[in-house]
C-alpha cells in the first residue's frame, strides 16, 4: 500500500490521483481512507477541472517536498525514455557495425520495458506519467541526429554514434540513480527496486557500448589516420 502518503494525495503535478476519481474523493471517502487529508495543503484542484489544467498546474506547481520532486524526476525520465524509444531505430539504421546495430536493436526492446516499468510505477503512485518534457534528452537525441547528418555511414560514424548513445545512457543513469535514492529515502522500496532494474540495464548497455567502441576504433576507424 501507499506509504506515509500525506503529501501524495495533494500533489497534482499533472497527475490524476485515482482516489479523486468519481466515487473516490470529495467528502464521502475523506477522513475514512486517510488520503483526503493530504489534499488540504493549498494545491487542491477540483476534479472537474483536472484535465484542462494538467499542464497549467504542472507549470505553476511548486516542488516543495521530496515526494513531489520524485514525481518530477520520474516524469522527466518517462519523457526521456519516450524520446529515446523513437531515436534508437534511427541509430540502428545509421550504424554499420552489425554488433552495434544489434546493440541498438536490443536496447530498443529493453527501453520499451523500461517505459512500461515507469508506467507501472505511476499507476502505483496514482499519477499520470505525462506532463514533462525532458529537454536534455531532446538535446542528446538531436546531437545523435547531427552525427548522422554530418558523418557518412561507416566506422567513424559508428564511433560517433556510440559516443552519442553513451551520453544518453549516462544521463539516464544519473536520472535513475537520483530517483532510486529519493524513493528509498521516502520508504518506497518497491519503487526503488523497480527503478534499480532499469538503472542496471542502462549500466550494462553503457558497458557494452564501451566494449563496442574499442572494437570499432581498434579495427577500423584508426586505419583512416
Ligand atoms: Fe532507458
Ligand atoms: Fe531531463
Ligand atoms: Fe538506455
Amino acid at each position: 500500500m501507499r506509504g506515509p502518503g500525506a503529501a501524495e494525495g495533494a500533489i497534482r503535478m499533472g497527475g490524476v490521483p485515482k482516489s479523486r476519481r468519481p466515487g473516490g474523493g470529495r467528502g464521502g471517502g475523506g477522513p475514512a481512507d486517510g488520503k483526503a487529508r493530504g489534499a488540504a495543503d493549498g494545491v487542491r484542484r477540483t476534479r472537474s477541472a483536472r484535465s484542462a489544467r494538467i499542464l497549467q498546474i504542472e507549470t505553476v506547481m511548486k516542488i516543495d517536498s521530496l515526494e513531489k520532486l520524485l514525481i518530477h524526476e520520474l516524469k522527466d525520465l518517462y519523457s526521456a525514455e519516450t524520446q529515446i524509444l523513437d531515436a534508437l531505430p534511427k541509430m540502428e539504421e545509421a550504424a554499420s557495425n552489425e554488433e552495434l546495430k544489434t546493440a541498438f536493436r536490443e536496447h530498443h526492446q529493453e527501453t520499451k520495458g523500461q517505459k512500461k516499468r515507469l508506467e507501472q510505477i505511476f499507476e502505483g503512485l496514482e499519477f499520470e506519467p505525462r506532463g514533462e518534457r525532458c529537454e536534455a534528452a531532446e538535446g542528446l537525441v538531436k546531437e545523435g541526429e547531427e552525427v548522422i547528418e554530418k558523418i557518412d555511414k561507416g566506422d567513424v560514424r559508428d564511433a560517433a554514434l556510440i559516443g552519442a548513445a553513451q551520453r544518453v545512457e549516462h544521463y539516464e543513469m544519473a536520472g535513475y540513480g537520483t530517483a532510486v535514492a529519493f524513493a528509498r529515502k521516502l520508504g518506497k522500496h518497491d519503487v526503488a527496486d523497480t527503478l534499480t532494474q532499469t538503472l542496471e540495464e542502462e549500466g550494462k548497455t553503457d558497458r557494452n557500448l564501451t566494449r563496442l567502441a574499442e572494437r570499432v576504433l581498434n579495427f577500423k576507424a584508426m586505419a583512416i589516420a
